[in-house]
């Protein structure tokens, strides 16, 4: 996953790049990477890590120039390289494109060997790339069509940025997989993943980039949409609302913080165990636990403290700092746990391995009974379209039965909000959704040789 900004219009374009990436950081932690374009030249700022560590007020200041696009990339396993950081950049004869993509493409196989047959050399294993090539090799005609030309080719999910020399271009794939806002402040025009993106440079929402929208935007503050393909059924991720955006955004024109405490809500109608007291694993299950904790009348409790101070360095293979970073990001509050019934409200369960480590504290710490109820159905397959769901093998519920992942767990209850509940508690009718992860029922079927990972349902 990924999350992507684009200004264009004021001079430190770039400044606005930086603190949307900032706010944008939950989207991705791997790399980071800003371009912007001034006196027919393109300059690049780019690194691993956060945000934090890449760039810095005086890196930062020395971009000058009023079109800049950027990106923060998820770390996903294998793939973790310095060539991979986006954004993207080719210059080409026409001259500089350069690329923000969140998204999975599910045919980039077959475009990836089409391109390279017709003698495309490639640097990366980006979709972002192929998205490039595409757009470089349609010559005679303006950047406007090559783009469209390029953009009718791809299939599955893209959000894009696109610099294409001083113009700022974003597009959303026709069934909007991703989400994508336009915002403005002063004269300048922002795009970004996420509006709490916005919120942080006090820029306005204007209104989301509509599914199979390409829309254009030149230094002069002049836009124009064009919609040239032709309209699918929508596919919004449903995951973004229950765990991947911030609650303080508003994706696909809803809140998230209050999708999710309506799941919360929702919860505690299906599910409702004997108990002393409510609580969330922080912070991803915070806000259905609020819910839940407000429709069941039960109080709630912080059984567990985050800490906020876990640099990146404890990230290490061996399996004493494994255990050592579980231990220290999450502790239990032993005198508000001791002897008590709990239910614990987790946002989603993937590979289970987590969820058991907290278990194991709670009951550590003293808890008499653990009881989890989890905002959203078991995740049974993978995602093809952006989300870094693991493999068949590795998601948990796709092996085990409900009854064997409450032992593996080590839980006295366990409970996945129904599929019809997460949907009833959605704010935008169910047809709208992608619930491939919980159904299995793929709106884009990947092209051959996409993945390994595709097995029967
Ligand atoms: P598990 O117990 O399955 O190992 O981990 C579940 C936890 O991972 C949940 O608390 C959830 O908030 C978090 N989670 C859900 N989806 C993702 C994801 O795509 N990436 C990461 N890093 N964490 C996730
Ligand atoms: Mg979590």
């Amino acid at each position: 996953m990924c999350g992507i900004f684009g200004a264009i219009g004021q001079k430190d374009s770039a400044r606005l790049t930086y603190l949307g990436l900032y706010a944008l950081q939950h989207r991705g932690e791997e790399s980071a990477g800003i371009i912007i374009y001034d006196k027919k030249k393109a300059h690049y700022l780019k690194g691993m890590g956060l945000v934090s560590d890449v760039f810095s007020e005086k890196t930062v200041s020395s971009l000058q120039g009023k079109t800049a696009i950027g990106h923060v990339r998820y770390s996903t396993t294998g793939s973790s390289h310095a060539k991979n950081i986006q954004p993207f950049m080719v210059r080409h004869k026409k001259g500089y494109i350069a690329i923000a993509h969140n998204g999975n493409l599910t045919n980039t196989k077959k475009l990836h060997t089409e391109l390279e047959e017709k003698g495309s050399i490639f640097q990366s294993t980006m979709d972002s790339e192929i998205i490039a090539h595409l757009i470089a090799r349609v010559s005679g005609k303006d950047y406007k069509d090559s783009i469209i030309s390029a953009l009718s080719e791809l299939q599955g999910a893209y959000s894009l940025v696109l610099m294409v020399d001083n113009i700022l271009v974003a597009a959303r794939d026709p069934r909007g997989f991703r989400p994508l806002s336009l915002g403005k402040v002063g004269d300048c025009y922002v795009l970004a993943s996420e509006t709490c993106a916005f919120d942080l440079i006090h820029a306005d929402y204007i209104r989301d980039i509509e599914p199979g929208e390409i829309l254009f935007i030149d230094q002069s503050g002049r836009l124009e949409s064009v919609k040239p393909f032709p309209e699918k059924n929508h596919a919004f991720c449903i995951f973004e609302y229950i765990y991947f955006s911030r609650p303080d955004s508003n994706i696909f024109s809803n809140n998230v913080y209050l999708a999710r405490k309506r799941l919360g809500q929702q919860l505690a109608r299906e599910y409702n165990p004997d108990c002393d007291l409510v609580m969330p694993i922080p912070d991803s299950g915070s806000y259905a636990a609020l819910g839940y904790a407000q429709e069941s009348k039960k109080p709630y409790e912080a059984g567990m403290i985050r800490n906020h101070y876990i640099g990146r360095t404890f990230i290490q293979p061996t399996q004493f700092a494994r255990d050592f970073r579980v231990r220290v990001k999450l502790n239990p509050v032993r005198d508000v746990l001791k002897g008590k019934k709990v239910v614990v409200v987790e946002d989603s369960i993937v590979r289970g391995t987590t969820c058991r480590a907290r278990v194991k504290a709670l009951r550590d710490a003293g808890a008499k009974e653990v009881h989890m109820g989890v905002s959203c159905p078991p995740i049974i397959s993978p995602c093809f379209y952006g989300i870094d769901f693991p493999t068949r093998k590795e998601l948990i519920a796709s092996n085990k039965t409900i009854k064997q992942i409450k032992d593996f767990i080590g839980l006295d209850s366990l409970y996945y909000l129904s599929l019809e509940g997460m949907l009833k508690s959605m704010p935008l009718p169910k047809n709208e959704f992608c619930t491939a992860c919980f159904t299995c029922k793929y709106p884009e079927k990947p092209s051959k040789g996409f993945s390994k990972n595709i097995l029967e349902c």
